[in-house]
């Protein structure tokens, strides 16, 4: 499904902080920045903001009857805030992820059948047999990266971009690298189309991660590999955190790396379910 469909269909229902809407902008967080995305083909249309009747097409603007649509379709901010309730109930503690999730359009991130289902608990399809990660998975992992505004962050699997546009919104500046090429240009148009300007997008083998651009304070993989790859331990910063899943294709163990003083210590976070790391240091 194409982008701007996606805004049309929902454009009624939600909206957008003003920060996502105006790409390039200064920042509204101290010490944010902004970027532009080097693999967009694609330029903000001011006609596709929430609430523009211009970007609704005529078949839709017909029997666009508001009254029968806010009966019957859910609320997504008040979706998201029941969300993020339940992930504070599970135990998510942190206040600036909570509220960061409170902000991101999931149901944007997802395809068009299955936008009733963003906000539940599960991973959802996303195609080429590659998932969105559960709520309560971005919460933690999110979480447990310990991120600050304007932290340099690499993340491994893109996907349908989320999980990049979580860390955005804590003011990070994400590089975020994937390797199958549908995922990356749905991703990298969705995030440019929401004016989410903290994020590039690559295509390419995230295992040898991004040398030319390293070091990385913090690093995230989310997908599932053998080991970790070396050279995503060599582009980690000094004081840096890397959160990755290893262990076999069904099971894994969220394992975080810390850098300290030129040592690398590893704590084991959990048990973990993800899609495989696919690549020269993965399967
Ligand atoms: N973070 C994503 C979830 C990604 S699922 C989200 O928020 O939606 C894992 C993704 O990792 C898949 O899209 C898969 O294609 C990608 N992946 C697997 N191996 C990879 C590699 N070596 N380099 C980059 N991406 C990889």
């Amino acid at each position: 499904m194409h982008d701007k469909d996606m805004l049309a269909r929902h454009a009624p229902e939600w909206q957008v902080h003003p920060d996502w809407l105006q790409p390039g902008q200064p920042a509204a967080q101290p010490g944010r920045q902004t970027f532009a995305m080097p693999h967009s083909q694609h330029s903000a249309r001011p006609d596709s903001r929430p609430g523009s009747r211009a970007d609704i097409r005529p078949e839709l603007r017909a029997c666009a009857r508001p009254d029968v649509r806010s009966e019957t379709r859910p609320d997504p901010r008040r979706q998201r805030q029941r969300m993020v309730e339940e992930l504070a109930r599970q135990g998510i503690a942190d206040a600036a992820v909570l509220a960061a999730m409170a902000e991101v359009p999931r149901h944007l991130f997802v395809d068009e059948a299955l936008t009733g289902r963003a906000y539940d608990s599960g991973t959802l399809p996303i195609g080429r047999g590659q998932t969105i990660s559960s709520p309560f998975t971005v919460a933690k992992m999110t979480s447990l990266l310990q991120v600050e505004p304007g932290m340099r962050v690499l993340e491994i699997g893109t996907g349908s971009g989320y999980q990049a546009a979580v860390l955005t919104r804590l003011g990070c500046l994400v590089e975020s690298v994937e390797r199958l090429p549908e995922l990356h240009e749905k991703a990298t148009a969705l995030l440019h189309s929401l004016g989410c300007t903290g994020v590039r997008t690559w295509l390419a083998d995230g295992t040898l991660g991004l040398p030319a651009l390293a070091p990385f304070a913090r690093i995230i993989v989310t997908a599932g590999g053998p080991a970790v790859p070396h050279p995503l331990l060599e582009q980690l910063d000094e004081n840096g955190i890397m959160l990755i899943p290893v262990g076999n294709s069904k099971n894994q163990r969220l394992t975080r790396v810390f850098r300290r003083a030129g040592s690398l210590y590893e704590q084991d976070c959990g048990p973990a379910v993800f899609v495989d790391l696919v690549g020269s240091h993965g399967w």
